[in-house]
This record gives structure tokens, sequence and C-alpha cells, in this order.
């Protein structure tokens, strides 16, 4: 399962930053995740949790922010994606993935869509003897 690779990676970094900060519990984990991403978050979290059994991060939130998209047009606008143009219903993710581009809402011309592959690990909150860290960001 594609979920259960990309939860193994990210356990590994998260278990790699809690004991360089010789973490005692990992509290949450917040990802930021595209649109795009072909990522299922509650099939994420699933895998997550399983992964993390008997670690340091076993009892840890598992949070994922979804990040909207964003676009880049040859007139010099960038900006996110606004999706009411697409449309509200459950298919939008799955329409979305056969989207090249859409209008840009400044001229009018297509635009590239340059966001919403990402998968991020925004934060890590770890409890240590000494004080609570919030860790860097690291990218998968
Ligand atoms: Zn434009």
């Amino acid at each position: 399962m594609h979920e259960y690779s990309i939860a193994c990676e990210i356990f590994e970094q998260v278990i790699a930053t809690a004991k360089a900060h010789e973490a005692l519990e990992v509290r949450h984990v917040i990802l930021e995740m595209g649109r795009l991403a072909h990522t299922n978050p509650e099939q994420l979290s699933f895998c997550f949790k399983a992964i993390a059994k008997g670690s340091i991060a076993e009892n840890a939130e598992f949070i994922v922010e979804m990040i909207p998209l964003s676009l880049e047009c040859e007139c010099g606008y960038t900006g996110p994606v606004d999706e009411t143009q697409i449309g509200k219903d459950d298919l939008r993710s799955e329409l979305l993935e056969y989207i090249a581009a859409l209008e840009c809402p400044v001229c009018g011309k297509n635009a590239r869509i340059t966001g919403g592959r990402e998968l991020i690990i925004k934060s890590i909150d770890i409890e240590t003897e000494i004080e609570k860290l919030t860790s860097r960001q690291a990218n998968i």
C-alpha cells in the first residue's frame, strides 16, 4: 500500500527527530499534505498508528492539514486556486488529478498548477525531561 510506505518514512523521521532531542514521548505529528499528493489522510494516519505501536510515538496525535493548490501564470500572478471554481462534491480531489491548468484570476489565461503535491512534516511536538520542544520542518 502506497500510504504504508509513506507512513514508514514519516515514522522514521519522527523517531530520528525525537531521539535527537532525547524525547520521552511524541505528542503530535502535524503533516501538511497537498491536494494532489495522491495520499489518503485517513489511511496514512491508520498506517502510522500501526507502525508506531510500542514506540515513543505510540500515543501521538497524527494531524493532517490539507494545503490548497497554487497557481503560477505567465502574467506574473501566483496564488492559491479558488477551489470553489472546481466544485464541492467528493469527486473534487479526483477531478483535480486530471486538471493540468486552471484559469488565472487576473488575466484569464491558463495558469500552471505549481503547488499541491507537497507532503511535509510541519512539526513534531515531543515531551522531554527538560521541556517541550517543537521541532524543525522536514521534507520527505
Ligand atoms: Zn495571468
